[in-house]
């Protein structure tokens, strides 16, 4: 019998088991993995190039922390000459312009209402539901690029489409993940205050800092089975592992496979999650940058499907595709004909294509923050800060790694170890009325008052001549 079991080696299941390590080396630990590889969405592909999670902005204090204990070099984002053009779907048209404008001032409206939902203080009632994030970007938007934007993005952050999504889910989806405008910067356009880091040397350390833990690659959990002083862990292979703690540091929508019994409480039940959707990533590489001919910089959105790419190298560019499955294998020809539009025929014949998949993670849960018994909860998708983003896979991680010493080692958890799981790097205020009116005063608001206004001027005419 183990005295801790982490189902799952990505960065949270990694995290616990360093953390459990460092405070009580004398624990047991085992990790199983349902991969050969271990890192999860950090995992370098079978070509070795990094093709996962790799970046981060300073206020993600967890996994800035971690990085500098470990030692792992991270680099500022160089952001790419102002002077180059960007091929965005949403640059075309001659309203453009303004269709940026108005995007802008719908993510910060966005964020503003974000500060005023914190998950678990309402009730989600049935006509909340039926209003959804698709119905808010229409009602909010007068540009059908910037609109067509806003709901690739929707995905990109919640994992499921924003037809499947309320607007008051999505408010305490943003509240938990950062804010819009940092998540923007980190997946979309990065800036210089955007840091990366090399997964793979991340990997190497925690491997080294490990060694007394043994991983069992290749073996996915089915089943769960909770006795009064232990919990049974069984593998597809029929194998079974003991122990006094287990850590599940998997996604909520992989936890969907797993059989639990006893059933979980109600509180704690992961809702029905809808479609699963994948995020291909690629790495494309020519001999040399074409696009730097039209005077472009490299960075690429299209709509249908949703892909964003931007320079990686000199010569390259990485970025990632949004799709459903079953698509994988289409992925590569969609992308070089997507390319080949904006940049020219020579983008369809690469020296170097790689690409990875893996399923996106829906945030459509509450975060189940209390263990259940002897079963923690981690993983990006139960974290309260940046959930979604790497540092929410360190501030989970760290967390169940607190809550299994509570269970088995009290002693040793000391108020520091509480103190940096609740730290919150996002200062929250709540926003003034000004501040929320001004920024719902958008194009569509400006367009729809005053047609009413117009309209409201000829009919008091109209009336004006009738009674003279
Ligand atoms: C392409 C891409 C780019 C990204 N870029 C960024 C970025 O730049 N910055 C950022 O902050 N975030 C980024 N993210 C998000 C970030 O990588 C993830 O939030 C984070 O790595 C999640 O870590 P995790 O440990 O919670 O889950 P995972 O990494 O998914 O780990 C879960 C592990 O559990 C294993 N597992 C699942 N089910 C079972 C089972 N039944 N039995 C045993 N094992 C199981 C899985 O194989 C996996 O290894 C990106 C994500 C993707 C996909």
């Amino acid at each position: 019998m183990f005295d801790v079991l982490i189902i799952g080696a990505g960065l949270s299941g990694l995290t616990s088991a360093y953390k459990i390590l460092k405070k009580e080396p004398s624990l047991t630990i085992k990790i199983l993995e349902a991969n050969n590889t271990i890192g999860g969405q950090i995992a370098t592909s079978k070509s070795n190039e990094e093709l996962g999670g790799r970046k981060l902005t300073a206020d993600q204090t967890h996994i800035y922390n971690l990085l500098t204990e470990f030692e792992v070099h991270m680099k500022r984002h160089l952001p790419i000459s102002k002077n180059l053009k960007r091929s965005w779907s949403l640059d075309i048209g001659n309203f453009a312009f303004i269709a940026k404008l108005e995007l802008q001032r719908y993510m910060n409206h966005l964020d503003l209402r974000s500060q005023l939902f914190r998950p678990g203080t309402y009730e989600l009632k049935s006509e909340d539901r039926k209003y959804t994030m698709c119905h808010h970007i229409n009602d909010s938007m007068l540009f059908q690029n910037s609109r067509k934007f806003m709901k690739s993005f929707v995905r990109l952050v919640t994992g499921v489409d924003a037809n499947d999504i309320s607007f008051v889910e999505f408010m305490n989806i943003v509240h938990s993940c950062g804010n819009l405008k940092s998540l923007m910067k980190l997946y979309i356009e990065p800036s210089n205050s955007v840091f990366e880091f090399s997964s793979e040397q991340l990997l190497g350390v925690f491997l080294a800092r490990l060694e007394p833990v043994s991983i069992k690659r290749q073996s996915k959990v089915v089943e769960v089975c909770h006795h009064n002083d232990y919990v049974e862990v069984t593998e597809t292979n029929g194998s079974i592992h003991c122990a006094r703690v287990v850590i599940l540091a998997i996604p909520c929508n992989q936890i969907e496979d797993i059989f639990i019994t006893p059933p979980i409480p109600l509180e704690y039940e992961i809702p029905y999650l809808g479609d699963k959707y994948y995020i291909t990533s690629f790495l494309v590489e020519y001999d040399e940058p074409h696009w730097r001919r039209g005077g472009f910089s490299g960075s690429f959105y299209s709509a249908d499907p949703p892909i964003f790419a931007q320079q990686h190298k000199q010569t390259s560019l990485v970025g990632y595709v949004m799709h459903e499955h079953g698509f994988e294998l289409l992925i590569r020809s969609i992308l070089l004909k997507s390319l080949a539009e904006s940049f020219g025929k020579e983008m369809t014949e690469p020296v170097k294509y790689h690409q990875q998949t893996f399923e996106q993670i829906s945030l459509m849960n509450l975060p189940c923050t209390t263990p259940w018994n002897r079963i923690i909860w981690s993983s990006t998708s139960m974290a309260t800060l940046y959930r979604g983003c790497l540092n929410g896979a360190v501030q989970s991680g760290l967390r169940a790694a607190v809550h299994a010493l509570l269970i088995l080692r009290p002693q040793s958890v000391i108020w520091q170890d509480l103190a940096e799981i609740q730290k919150a790097s996002v200062v929250y205020r709540y926003p003034s009325h000004w501040d929320l009116m001004k920024s719902s005063w958008n194009v569509y608001n400006t367009a729809v008052y005053s047609t009413i206004a117009l309209v409201a001027f000829c009919m008091l005419r109209y009336r004006h001549k009738i009674f003279n």
